[in-house]
């Protein structure tokens, strides 16, 4: 972006001192350590640390301008300030002005699981053909959203956002803020299941995306979920459109076939057509199902939707293929694990036809609070030792699970280890002259991933 201070001062109602007017901003940061020359420093008085303490640092490497909390003391006498009651308001307000004088199309996304997957779904089948932004990383909130509508250029002509929340009222307040043409809702978990009461909560909370939606906008939503359809019906006549595997879905999932590079799909209904991308699991050939549909939106051809889809790139460890060594291959799925993406990605293990020997790699669940037992030792019925030839579990509380499992798993082929990682990946290297497929899924605090750089497994 390009603003002078003169401008943002009149977005913010706030008063730029004289002779600072012209001053050029071309961003806003939050954190000294990512600042930008050219940037305008938001300090926030946390907790733990008071920003306004960095703003010298941040004039130091380059800032344009700082804002400044009204009644903090020892805002610098001789730098670009502007003074505002609450700076986290004015970061917002700031990305609402900009983005009200920009004329891009907003997508909005939000859904327990496969946010980050589907707006990289989704950016990919635009991005060959338009000027395309996404949401980095996960910057997906309160503070990530507006900074990341701050962060894009003025020739953007699409915005793909990711929306994630942990209570009611958080995506409406996203939703409302980026005003979306086009929203998509992934499915509905158990993530926050505590904070939201129930999985009706959840359902609930997500559609709450529909607050912003623009008039004429449309909702793209999991259509095999029965209590998104309540939340979908209060919209006007067609605003609604339910994705997915069943009959009543616009467009359907239809056939998913797997290779060692990706999947190939059939839709039906709205698109008819066989597209490919470069990911495993029936879950993200669903979640391609709102890229196909957004890029009919915006004009291109099933044609010019395959030819993207074939290439998008996707943050990786989301069901990304590993040549593991002995031509074993693994699946690291482990940037996340919540009970739906974790039984999603053992559907996707066992009905795979990739590798005759299968093996599961499961470590805990975090931040499930009350729920964490009973999820853990849930996970027992959907591991059949009829499907997987063998399972290792990789965590403290996998140790309920493990108790479940135990005795119905054959001597050797079934893993627990609390704290070392060491008897899971002895285990796998001893199974690797037989190039099983391996699936790694866990939460983030477990770093699966960390099994692919075992010397054992090189
Ligand atoms: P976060 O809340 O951490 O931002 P996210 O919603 O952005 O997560 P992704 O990062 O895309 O989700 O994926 C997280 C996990 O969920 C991955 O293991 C992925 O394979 C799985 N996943 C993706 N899409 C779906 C889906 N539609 N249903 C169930 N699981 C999914
Ligand atoms: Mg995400």
């Amino acid at each position: 972006m390009k603003r002078t201070l003169q401008q943002i001062a009149r977005w913010l109602g706030a008063e730029s001192r004289p002779g600072w007017e012209e001053i050029i901003v071309t961003g806003a940061s939050i954190d000294t350590r990512t600042l930008r020359e050219g940037d305008l420093f938001i300090p926030f008085k946390g907790e733990q640390a008071d920003g306004h303490r960095f703003a010298g640092q941040a004039f130091e490497k380059g800032a344009s301008a700082t804002l400044w909390q009204e009644g903090v003391p020892g805002a610098p006498e001789d730098r670009p300030v502007l003074f505002v009651t609450d700076p986290e308001q004015a970061l917002q307000q700031m990305a609402r002005s900009y983005r009200d004088e920009l004329d891009a199309v907003f997508i909005g996304i939000t859904g327990s699981n496969g946010k980050t997957s589907t707006k990289d779904l989704v950016a990919g089948v635009l991005s060959p053909y338009f000027n395309v932004r996404k949401t980095e990383g996960n910057f997906n909130n309160e503070l990530g959203l507006p900074l990341t509508i701050l962060s894009l250029e003025e020739d953007t002509q699409y915005a793909v956002l990711e929306m994630g929340m942990s209570g009611f009222g958080e995506i409406s307040f996203l939703s409302e803020l980026a005003r979306p043409a086009f929203a998509v809702i992934t499915n509905i978990g158990e993530a926050h299941l505590q904070d939201l009461g129930s999985r009706e909560g959840i359902a609930k909370a997500k559609s709450e995306i529909t607050d912003g939606l623009q008039r004429g906008g449309r909702l793209f939503y999991d259509g095999d979920e029965p209590l998104l359809a309540p939340h979908a019906r209060k919209l006007t006549e067609g605003t609604a459109v339910p994705f997915g595997r069943g009959p009543e879905c616009a467009l359907r999932l239809e056939s998913v076939e797997a290779s060692e590079s990706g999947s190939r799909f059939r839709t039906s209904g709205l698109i008819s057509g066989e597209f490919e991308i470069p990911v495993l699991g029936a879950h993200q050939a669903k979640n391609a199902l709102a890229a196909i549909l957004i890029g009919t939106e915006a004009g291109l051809s099933p044609d010019r939707i395959r030819t993207a889809l074939r290439d998008v790139s996707l943050t990786g460890m989301r069901m990304q293929t590993v040549e593991g060594p002995s031509g074993s291959l693994f699946i690291n799925d482990a940037y996340n694990a919540a009970p739906a993406s974790v039984r999603a990605a053992l559907d996707f293990v066992r009905s795979s036809k990739l590798r005759s020997e299968k093996w599961v790699v499961l470590g805990d669940m975090l931040e499930l609070g009350s729920l964490e037992q009973s999820a853990h030792e849930g996970l027992a019925d959907d591991l059949d030792p009829a499907d997987f030839d063998g399972v290792c579990l990789f965590g403290p509380r996998m140790e309920a699970l493990h108790r479940k499992l135990e005795g119905r798993f054959p001597e050797g082929r079934l893993v627990w280890s609390g704290e070392d990682l060491s008897p899971v990946t002895r285990k796998l290297s001893e199974r690797l002259p037989n190039r099983p497929l391996i699936l790694l899924k866990g939460s983030r605090g477990m770093a699966l991933e960390r099994i692919l750089q075992q010397p054992d497994i090189q």
